[in-house]
């Protein structure tokens, strides 16, 4: 992202979906609404929570930008690789 700027929502108002994992936000979620320009477009999208604590956690990834339902496989492979990890060491 080029640019970019968000704000909590603390209860929304319509239900929404989760960019980062496509996940279904129900009416009153607290969720991210995230607006920014990327590739010269201008984009705006809800995170949930979880996909949210992820990009704090690897500012990198939202840095090189990130697609539809991109947070859910990054959010897999780490959960796999942890238990990779688990069954060696
Ligand atoms: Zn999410």
């Amino acid at each position: 992202m080029d640019f970019c700027r968000e704000r909590e929502v603390k209860r929304t108002k319509k239900p929404r979906k989760c960019f980062g994992c496509r996940e279904k936000l129900p009416i009153e979620s607290n969720c991210f609404y995230v607006t920014g320009v990327y590739e010269g477009n201008f984009r705006s999208h809800y995170l949930c929570k979880k996909c949210k604590s992820y990009l704090e956690n690897n500012p990198e990834f939202a840095r090189e930008g990130y697609q539809q339902g991109d947070i859910r496989d990054a959010l897999l492979e780490d959960e796999e690789w942890r238990k990779e990890r688990e069954r060696f060491f």
